[in-house]
């Protein structure tokens, strides 16, 4: 008798809360109908923290969530250029600054051809509960354009990014927002884009992260996204006893992020199989070694080129046209490339080839339906925003080193980058351990990311 009553309890909170929920999103969706990456990124964040905020009275009537979905200013502009052959070209330029309730905005710009508003809104919101998880005083934005940097000249690299930088500059500052990298925006787009900043301000700042050594740069950002993510990946493994040493380890893209992903796998005793660019993917059954991955970096970073190169220089390796390296068997899975990238096919594929870790080193690489597969089968899992905030964690110390004017040592950062990985992942536990003992890192990042930020949020008031 009391098992039915019981299971009618359940039925009707489950209901309720899925009815709050639905509620909330039927309101997101009328605003923001035709930005689906958005409305899949609020959707994550609204399951796992509206559940919480019911039963917390401090946030009873404040709309916070509602609140936190609307950017404080979204700025768009033109972006005019002129490419080698004399020709003009015309861009759009973007900047969300979504939040600056914990501190300045922060977070990447992204130059690729896809760029729109959807994709900036969604990037610009998770980084407000990523920047929020860090322990950093640090607000969410993120910017960039549908410029493509591919087959570009560094001329017109240069022109494109000294043009984006005169109009951002006014919106911009080391006390307002303070821009990185993403795709298509690496070190040499960092100092374009630094350089004219300076002339237009006439002052040396730290208004951008990633920058060069020698000019205001930290040693180890460009490493800490990657990083970052296999530190994450050995703290979920070591709460089941486990650890990278000996794992198999697929990984997606071919970047900034992956690239170093793969150097911490293999530092940590870890077997790479894969790499991958939006062409296709590579697996090297060998496994990719050091000296193979030091062959990728100079291809990708200095040459320019495509992935499918690695199987002229290593012909034992296999090139699979147009295809995500999911299917390839696997103890531990890090999606490094872009959003949506991992399906909810590839996720069962990779369930049925034993994968025991996912650990997302790209934002929001796993589609809604992909990480259900994972939660129902209780694996490892870790979406990005817990587990790539290595990346701006490390931007945050660049910022201070910036105002310190001092230059902490490669083992400094380092190990501020472990603890604060370390730190991320304790917060996870805190919010995300399930009745059954396990832990849903989704819920965790989540409810940890959206307390600070709504505390701060009610401390201000309505603005
Ligand atoms: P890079 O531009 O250095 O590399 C991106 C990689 O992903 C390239 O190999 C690229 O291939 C591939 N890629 C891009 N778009 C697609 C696509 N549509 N389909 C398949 N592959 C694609 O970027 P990062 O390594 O910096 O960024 C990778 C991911 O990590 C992004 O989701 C980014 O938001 C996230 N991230 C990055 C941080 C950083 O510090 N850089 C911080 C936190 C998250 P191709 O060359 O063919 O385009």
């Amino acid at each position: 008798m009391y098992g039915i009553n019981q299971c009618k309890i359940n039925y009707l909170k489950y209901y309720y809360m899925k009815s709050k929920i639905n509620a909330f999103m039927d309101l997101v969706k009328e605003r923001n109908g035709q930005e689906p990456e958005f409305l899949q990124a609020v959707q994550e964040v609204a399951d796992a923290t509206i559940p919480y905020i019911v039963k917390q009275d401090i946030y009873h009537g404040k709309n916070l969530l509602l609140r936190m979905v609307e950017p404080e200013r979204a700025i768009t502009f033109r972006v005019p250029w002129v490419d080698d052959k004399g020709e003009i070209q015309v861009n759009r330029g973007y900047r969300i600054q979504m939040n600056s309730a914990i501190g300045p905005y922060k977070g990447g710009l992204r130059f690729h051809p896809t760029v729109n508003m959807s994709i900036l809104k969604f990037l610009a919101f998770e980084q407000v509960f990523k920047n929020s998880l860090t322990t950093l005083p640090m607000g969410g934005g993120k910017g960039g354009s549908d410029f493509d940097p591919k087959g570009k000249s560094d001329n017109e690299i240069m022109r494109f990014c000294h043009s984006f930088m005169s109009e951002l500059f006014r919106h911009i500052g080391p006390n307002t927002d303070v821009p990185a990298g993403d795709i298509g925006v690496g070190g040499r787009e960092i100092g374009f884009l630094f350089g004219m900043y300076k002339k237009l301000r006439n002052e040396f700042t730290g208004v951008l992260t990633g920058k060069g050594e020698s000019w205001g740069g930290s040693l180890i950002r460009p490493e800490a996204t990657g990083y970052g993510t296999v530190y994450f990946a050995e703290s979920m493994l070591e709460t089941r006893g486990d650890s990278i040493k000996g794992k198999t380890v697929t990984v997606s893209g071919s970047g900034n992020v992956a690239q170093f992903a793969a150097e911490k796998i293999l530092q940590l005793g870890g077997t790479v199989l894969t790499l991958s660019d939006s062409s296709g993917y590579v697996y090297d059954e060998d496994g990719i070694d050091e000296a193979k991955l030091d062959f990728v970096m100079e291809l990708k970073n200095v040459k320019r080129g495509r992935i499918s190169e690695y199987v002229k220089k290593y012909p034992k390796a296999k090139f699979v046209k147009g295809k995500t390296p999911w299917e390839i068997k696997c103890d531990v899975a890090m999606p490094c490339a872009t959003q949506n990238e991992l399906h909810g096919d590839d996720a069962k594929i990779l369930l049925k080839n034993g994968c025991m870790c996912v650990s997302e080193g790209a934002n929001m690489p796993s589609t809604i339906e992909a990480v259900h597969t994972f939660q129902e089968a209780k694996i490892l899992y870790a979406p990005g925003k817990a587990s790539n905030a290595g990346g701006v964690a490390t931007s945050g110390l660049e910022m201070s080193q910036n105002s310190l004017r001092l230059k902490w040592t490669r083992e400094e950062v380092d190990s501020k980058l472990k603890e604060i990985m370390s730190d991320i992942h304790d917060k996870c536990i805190e919010y995300g351990t399930d009745k059954d003992g396990y832990i849903d890192y989704v819920k965790g990042a989540n409810i940890a990311g959206f307390v600070k930020v709504a505390d701060a949020m009610l401390a201000q008031g309505i603005v």
